[in-house]
């Protein structure tokens, strides 16, 4: 049966123990437990938000910065 060996949610429950109820496709919590919900939103939106040094985009950036500094690093070595 396809409901038997639907992913299971992890979600901690009042005992301590795993949820268990099968979580939303695609998704790893059950309905009750934020399966549908698209999460936190991102960005200055989010109340936890101080000042954007770690959002996806900064986060991004930082690795073409840092991939085009060992390009250069590269380059001056092999002359
Ligand atoms: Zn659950």
């Amino acid at each position: 049966m396809r409901l038997r060996r639907a992913c299971r949610c992890g979600a901690r429950t009042r005992a301590g123990t795993p949820c268990q109820s099968p979580a939303i496709k695609g998704k790893r919590r059950c309905r009750m437990h934020g399966g549908k919900s698209p999460g936190a939103p991102r960005g200055e939106a989010n109340g936890n938000y101080v000042r954007g040094r770690w959002t996806q985009q900064t986060i991004a950036a930082r690795g073409s910065v840092r991939a085009l500094v060992k390009m250069c690093r590269e380059t001056l070595r092999d002359l």
